[in-house]
C-alpha cells in the first residue's frame, strides 16, 4: 500500500510506537528539586557551630552503619557525570555519601558502596568511638576543624561538580522537554488531524450506515420483486408448457396441412389445366352465345315483323262501380279458330238501330259489329296479362328497333290505366310504362353478362292543342312549363329533341316511379288552370335506349315511346248546333286533328308513300323516328263497356281497324 493511502489510524499508531522511548525517558531522571533542596541543608549543617557538629557526628555514625545506596548508574551508565558519582561519594566520606545517597534515594539500587576510609576523622580512626577533645586541646580541635573543613571543602567541590552535572542534566532535560514539547505539538497536530480523520471516518461511517440501510431497504424491495418475478416465472413456465403443447399440436396440424396442401396443389394443377380448357371452351361458348344472341335478335325481329310491324290490341275496361250494367250480348268476345283455349282476338259489339225501330214502331233491331285484332283483352284481363303480350315487343327496343306503343280511345276508356296503371300504387294494377322499364332493366342486366352495357334516358312531355310541355319540369317551371319546341339534335341528325324538356337518366324502377309521380303532379297542377286538359292532350313517355358491346365494337340505339293519346271522342255531327257551337266543333276537330294525322301517317307508311305527313302534327313529328322504317308499333284501342259509349267505341274500333289494315300479313280487317 502506498504511504499516502495508509490509514490515518495506522499512521498514528506507528508514530506512537516510535516516540514511546522518548516519552519514557524523563521518568529515569533524578528529581533535581529534591537534590537542590537537600543540598543546601547539608551545607548549612556543615557550617553550623558546635551543636550542629555533635549532631553531625551522630549522623556520621548512622551513615557508617548504613548501607549506602548505589548511584544512578543504571540510568546512564555511559555518561561521565554518572560514573563520577560513586567516586565523589567515596571521597566525600559518610556525610557526602549520605547526601548523595539521599539525593539518589529514589534511584534504582546499585552495587554496594565500599566502606569509608578510616582516619578521615579522628573519632572513627582505629575503629574506636571518637573521644571529645579536652578544652585545652586546641590544636587537636583545630586539627579536627581543619579536617572537617577539608571535608566540607571536598564536599563543596563534590557538590559543585554534582551541581554542574545536574545543571547539565537539567539542560539536557530541558532540551528533551523542548523536544518533547515540539514533539507533543506535532503529536497534538497529528492527534487533531487524526481526530479530524476520525470524525470524517465517523461521518463516512454514518453515511455508509445510511447507505447500508438504504441498500437493505432496496434489497427488501428487490427481494419482493424477485419473489414476484419468481411467481411470474412459474406462471410463464406454465404458459410456456401450454404453448409448447399447442405448438406441438399446431406442428402436427401443419404437417397434416402440408400433406393436404401438396395434395391440393396437385389438384390445383389439374384444376388449372381444366380451367384453361374451360376458359377455351368458355370463349368458344361466348362466341357461340353471341352468335346465338344475334340469331335470336334476327329471329325475334322476324317474328315481330311476322306479327306485324303495326299491331293493334283491343282492351275493354270493366264496368266500374255505379255504372249501368250493359245488356247481355252488347259486347261479345267470340272464340278463335282454335276454340276457347285460344287467346281472344275478336270482338263483337251490338248496337240498336234506333231510327229503323222508330220508323216501323217495332223494337229497334240491333246491328252487330265484329272486329278482329291481334289480340283482344276482355274486361277481366289483368295488367300482367296485357304486359305479357308486349314484353317481346319491348325487348325489340333493346335489340335496337324503335318501338312505339299507343293507347287510343275515348276519355274514360282506360288509356291512362293501361299505360301508367291504376290508382293507389298497387303493384297488381301497375301499368305498361313501369312494367316495360322493369323488364328492360332486367334484360339489360342479363345481356350485361354477354358484354352488353345499356343506358336509359327518360323524358315525358304533354302535347296539348299543338303545344309541347314538359311533364318532368321541377321548381318554378312545375305545372306551368314554358313552351317546348321539337328540334333536330343537330344539323343533318335524325335524332329529335325537345327543347326545355328534362332528359333524366334512369337505371332502376324506383327512379321511373319518381318520374311518373312527378308527371302526375304536373298534370294535377295544370288541371286546376284548365279543366279536362289531360284528357284532351297526348302524354308521350320516351326512353332513349343505348346499348354497346365494347368487346365487339357493337352499338345499338333506339327510342321506346309509350303514348297515352288524347280522348278520341268527337262532337256528334248529327246534333243541331248553333254558330258558336259549330265553331267549338271546328276547334275540337282541330284539337283532334293530331289523331287524324297519326292515322294518315300510319296509312302513308303502310302504303309506302313517298311523303309521310309527320309535320302535320306535333305528335307525329315528335314520334317520326318511332314510326317509320324498322320501327315496331303497337296500338291499344281502349273501349268503354258501357252501352251509352257505343258510338265512340265503334269510332275507336273503326279507327283501330284502319290502322290494323295497314299491317302486312297478320292484320285482318274485319268489317261488317
Ligand atoms: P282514360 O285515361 O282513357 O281517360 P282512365 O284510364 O282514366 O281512362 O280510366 C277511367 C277509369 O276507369 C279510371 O277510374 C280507371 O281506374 C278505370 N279503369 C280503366 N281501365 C280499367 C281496368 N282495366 N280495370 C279496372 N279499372 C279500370
Ligand atoms: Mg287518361
Amino acid at each position: 500500500m502506498e504511504p499516502q493511502q495508509r490509514s490515518p489510524l495506522l499512521e498514528v499508531r506507528g508514530n506512537v510506537e516510535l516516540k514511546r522511548p522518548l516519552v519514557k525517558a524523563p521518568s529515569r531522571l533524578p528529581l533535581p528539586g529534591t537534590r537542590f533542596k537537600r543540598g543546601p541543608d547539608r551545607m548549612e549543617a556543615a557550617l553550623e557551630p558546635e551543636k550542629k557538629r555533635t549532631r553531625g557526628l551522630d549522623t556520621v555514625t548512622k551513615i557508617a552503619t548504613s548501607h549506602p545506596r548505589p548511584p544512578a548508574l543504571t540510568v546512564r551508565p555511559q555518561t561521565q557525570s554518572q560514573t563520577t558519582a560513586p567516586k565523589v561519594a567515596k571521597k566525600a566520606g559518610p556525610r557526602c555519601s549520605t547526601a548523595i545517597g539521599t539525593v539518589l534515594k529514589n534511584q534504582k539500587p546499585g552495587p554496594a558502596v565500599p566502606a569509608q576510609k578510616p582516619g578521615a576523622a579522628p573519632p572513627v580512626l582505629g575503629g574506636k568511638k571518637p573521644t571529645k577533645r579536652p578544652a585545652w586541646d586546641l590544636k587537636g580541635q583545630l586539627c579536627d576543624l581543619s579536617a572537617e573543613l577539608k571535608c566540607c571543602r571536598e564536599r563543596t567541590q563534590t557538590l559543585n561538580q554534582e551541581n554542574q552535572q545536574l545543571q547539565d542534566q537539567l539542560k539536557e532535560a530541558q532540551q528533551q522537554a523542548r523536544a518533547l514539547g515540539a514533539e507533543c505539538k506535532t503529536l497534538e497536530g497529528e492527534l487533531a488531524r487524526v481526530q479530524a480523520q476520525a470524525e470524517q471516518g465517523q461521518q463516512e461511517l454514518g453515511n455508509l450506515r445510511a447507505h447500508v440501510l438504504e441498500l437493505e431497504e432496496q434489497l427488501g424491495t428487490k427481494q419482493g420483486l424477485v419473489q414476484e418475478l419468481q411467481k411470474e416465472q412459474v406462471g410463464l413456465q406454465e404458459e410456456r408448457r401450454g404453448l409448447a403443447a399447442r405448438l406441438e399440436e399446431q406442428e402436427r396440424r401443419l404437417q397434416a396441412s402440408e400433406a393436404a396442401l401438396s395434395g391440393s396443389q396437385a389438384e390445383v394443377a389439374s384444376l388449372r389445366q381444366e380451367a384453361a380448357t374451360q376458359a377455351t371452351l368458355l370463349v368458344e361458348q361466348g362466341e357461340r352465345l353471341h352468335g346465338l344472341e344475334m340469331e335470336r335478335r334476327r329471329l325475334h325481329n322476324q317474328l315481330q315483323e311476322l306479327k306485324g310491324n303495326i299491331r293493334v290490341f283491343c282492351r275493354v275496361r270493366p264496368v266500374l262501380p255505379g255504372e249501368p250494367t250493359p245488356s247481355p250480348g252488347f259486347l261479345l268476345f267470340p272464340s278463335g279458330p282454335g276454340g276457347p283455349s285460344d287467346p281472344p282476338t275478336r270482338l263483337s259489339i251490338s248496337r240498336a238501330d234506333e231510327r229503323r225501330g222508330t220508323l216501323s214502331g217495332t223494337p229497334a233491331p240491333t246491328t252487330r259489329h265484329d272486329f278482329s285484332f291481334d289480340r283482344v283483352f276482355p274486361p277481366g284481363s289483368g295488367q300482367d296479362q296485357v304486359f305479357e303480350e308486349i314484353a317481346m315487343l319491348v325487348q325489340s327496343a333493346l335489340d335496337g328497333y324503335p318501338v312505339c306503343i299507343f293507347a287510343y280511345g275515348q276519355t274514360g276508356s282506360g288509356k291512362t290505366f293501361t299505360m301508367e296503371g291504376g290508382p293507389g300504387g298497387d303493384p297488381q294494377v301497375e301499368g305498361l310504362i313501369p312494367r316495360a322499364l322493369r323488364h328492360l332493366f332486367s334484360v339489360a342486366q342479363e345481356l350485361g353478362g354477354q358484354g352488353w352495357t345499356y343506358s336509359f334516358v327518360a323524358s315525358y312531355v304533354e302535347i296539348y292543342n299543338e303545344t309541347v310541355r314538359d311533364l318532368l319540369a321541377t321548381g318554378t317551371r312545375k305545372g306551368q312549363g314554358s313552351e317546348c319546341e321539337i328540334r333536330r339534335a343537330g344539323p343533318g341528325s335524325e335524332e329529335l329533341t325537345v327543347t326545355n324538356a328534362r332528359y333524366v337518366p334512369v337505371s332502376c324502377e324506383k327512379e321511373v316511379e319518381a318520374l311518373l309521380q312527378l308527371a302526375r303532379q304536373n298534370r294535377a297542377v295544370a288541371r286546376t288552370s284548365q279543366n279536362e286538359r289531360s284528357s284532351r292532350s297526348h302524354s308521350v313517355f320516351q326512353l332513349q335506349i343505348s346499348g354497346e358491346h365494347a368487346g365487339r365494337g357493337l352499338q345499338c340505339a333506339a327510342p321506346l315511346s309509350l303514348v297515352d293519346l288524347a280522348g278520341s271522342e268527337r262532337l256528334d255531327p248529327g246534333l243541331a248546333l248553333g254558330p258558336g257551337e259549330r265553331e267549338r266543333l271546328r276547334e275540337t276537330q282541330a284539337i283532334n286533328s293530331s289523331l287524324s294525322t297519326l292515322g294518315l301517317v300510319i296509312m302513308a307508311l303502310s302504303n309506302k308513300e313517298s311523303h309521310v305527313p309527320y309535320r302535320n302534327s306535333k305528335l307525329t313529328y315528335l314520334l317520326q323516328n318511332s314510326l317509320g322504317g324498322s320501327a315496331k308499333m303497337l296500338m291499344f284501342v281502349n273501349i268503354s263497356p258501357l252501352e251509352e259509349n257505343v258510338s265512340e267505341s265503334l269510332n275507336s274500333l273503326r279507327f283501330a281497324s284502319k290502322v290494323n289494315q295497314c299491317v302486312i300479313g297478320t292484320a285482318q280487317a274485319n268489317r261488317k
